[in-house]
């Protein structure tokens, strides 16, 4: 498994098009635990990574690529989730800077950093049904031989059961248990399209 600035590159476009597709689905997913807003805000932000990537030639290395990215991010989505995923390229850029090509450690080291940057920004942690239930077993399973579709599966399958904890959703209880966090969706569009390029 290799991530290539190319690779990043493909995947973030690819990312923008089915966010694209299933903004809708985001939002409305949104609206049952939060306030309805999560498609949009993701829709508008990948829309102008996608400009941004489209805008210019190339990319020096992985750094500068992600770190682009995540200012946009930080920019244009909004809400909770913007500087969480925001955050996430921020973090990249600081373990693959001068990088156009990392594996074994220093692709998981990346991940291990947004990951716990994640954490950090949103005090959150693992279990408590948001974007890291998705983020942190897609991370530790880069150090396993486990495929990381299924990974991304079935983390999304056991998010779903959770009680939130945090953000808007935490304000719905119990009642959350069941429904799908809009968060951890749309962060399995994005590792979906990560893992693609990684196994090449
Ligand atoms: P807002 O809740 O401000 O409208 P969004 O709807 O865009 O923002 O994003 C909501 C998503 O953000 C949630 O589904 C959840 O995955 C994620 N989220 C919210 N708060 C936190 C947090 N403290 N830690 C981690 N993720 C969070
Ligand atoms: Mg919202
Ligand atoms: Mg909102």
């Amino acid at each position: 498994m290799k991530l290539t600035t190319e690779g990043l590159k493909t995947a973030l476009l690819n990312t923008a098009d089915q966010i694209e597709k299933q903004k809708d689905e985001l939002t409305d997913l949104d609206r049952e635990i939060g306030d309805g807003d999560h498609g949009i805000n993701m829709s508008r932000g990948f829309t102008a990574v996608k400009k941004e990537l489209e805008d210019k030639d190339s990319f020096a290395d992985l750094g500068e690529l992600s770190k682009l990215v995540g200012m946009t991010l930080i920019k244009t989505v909004g809400g909770a989730s913007g500087p969480l995923f925001g955050t996430v390229f921020v973090k990249f850029a600081t373990k693959w800077n001068g990088k156009s090509s990392v594996e074994g450690d220093v692709l998981y080291d990346g991940f291990k950093e947004a990951a716990d940057g994640v954490a950090a920004r949103g005090k959150s942690k693992a279990g408590q049904k948001t974007m890291l239930d998705v983020f942190e077993p897609f991370t530790e399973a880069l150090k396993s031989d486990e495929p990381l579709e299924t990974v991304i599966e079935n983390a999304l399958a056991y998010t779903k059961e959770l009680k939130a904890e945090k953000g808007r959703a935490s304000y719905f209880g119990d009642a959350s248990k069941g429904l799908q966090d809009p968060g951890a969706l749309s962060s399995s569009i994005l590792l979906r399209q990560i893992a693609e390029v990684l196994n090449g």
